[in-house]
């Protein structure tokens, strides 16, 4: 998403109960401040977790031999998870990947390259990342070191790492990060975990192709995959099953049916875009206001693009 979420405290909390016996908090107790400032960050396994504070979801793995990262968030929030990563692991990070280059998911780069040896991203994040933000000084960047085409892989320690890119659908960049040893998989922005997504055409996004892409997603891996999500409704839902996969293709394609049905009879981008609901999604809530508007705006401007 291009636009920050932020976490009430309410929220996780309820996420943290609702997850009880999988979750161990690594917060501490002693300062008001400073549980405020680590409370996102959550361990799912023994040596892997998430970090949740402002922006897409963060995945870590710290082991003796291992410290991968995915996703950096914020300067400000990178350097709080930076704190809590180091309470476990004196050890840097060996790999950094950037699932996308939206400007919620790389900012921390900036701070988390002093303590990081590689960066690796899809070829098409660094080119976007460029474009969307590398003219705006207000905007600093730290780009990929490392990037590739199609898949890219890495064995450190116990675990292999792959990011495999499917093709164009939340941007034109967008990589999904696997841990293949534990099986989970880090889907960065293709999933909006019940909740409307983020469309980014301009950044290479195509609504009609993201639905062929969560197919190769939910081909590629498997039923006991655990999944990471950039966003979720709330906290519980940044992470999944392939269920949840599978609702995100459903919605997508529940969209566009709608869109080019109503084109069809006629109707005009603004009439659409007035719809109360995507049929079948009724209950589907917003994570900001005008999302749903421009989920059907952007799904019109793009099956009408070569026919203006
Ligand atoms: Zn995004």
């Amino acid at each position: 998403m291009n636009n920050y979420m932020s976490i009430s405290r309410k929220d996780f909390l309820k996420a943290c109960t609702l997850a009880a016996g999988g979750i161990i908090l690594k917060s501490s107790n002693i300062l008001g401040q400073l549980q405020e400032k680590t409370e996102g960050f959550i361990t799912l396994r023994d040596n892997f977790g998430i970090y949740i504070e402002r922006g897409g979801t963060i995945a870590w793995l710290a082991s003796s031999d291992a410290v991968v990262v995915v996703d950096s968030q914020f300067p400000d929030t990178a350097k709080n998870f930076t704190a809590s990563l180091q309470k476990i692991t004196p050890r840097k990070i060996d790999l950094l990947f950037n699932t996308h280059h939206h400007g919620d998911h790389t900012p921390g780069n900036v701070y988390l390259k002093n303590y990081t040896a590689k960066i690796v991203a899809h070829e098409n994040c660094i080119e976007l990342q460029k474009k969307s933000y590398g003219n705006d000084p207000g905007k600093p960047q730290v780009y990929a070191d490392t990037t590739f085409k199609d898949e890219w892989s890495a064995i450190l320690g116990k675990e292999k790492i792959t990011a495999k890119y499917f093709s164009p659908a939340h941007t034109g960049g967008d990589s999904v990060i696997h841990f293949e040893s534990l099986n989970i998989a880090h889907v960065g922005d293709l999933v909006f975990n019940r909740t409307f997504p983020y469309i980014d055409l301009a950044g290479g996004g195509s609504v009609v192709n993201w639905i062929n892409v969560l197919e190769k997603v939910i081909k590629y891996y498997s039923k006991e995959t655990l999944f990471i999500f950039g966003h979720g409704i709330t906290n519980e839902f940044v992470t999944g099953s392939m269920q949840d996969v599978n609702l995100m293709k459903d919605y997508i394609s529940a969209l566009v049916d709608f869109v080019s049905n109503e084109i069809k009879k006629g109707r005009t981008k603004e009439q659409i875009a007035l719809a109360d609901e995507i049929p079948g999604f009724k209950d589907l809530k917003e994570m900001r206001a005008g999302l749903k508007k421009m989920n059907l705006e952007k799904t019109y401007d793009e099956l009408t693009k070569n026919k203006n």
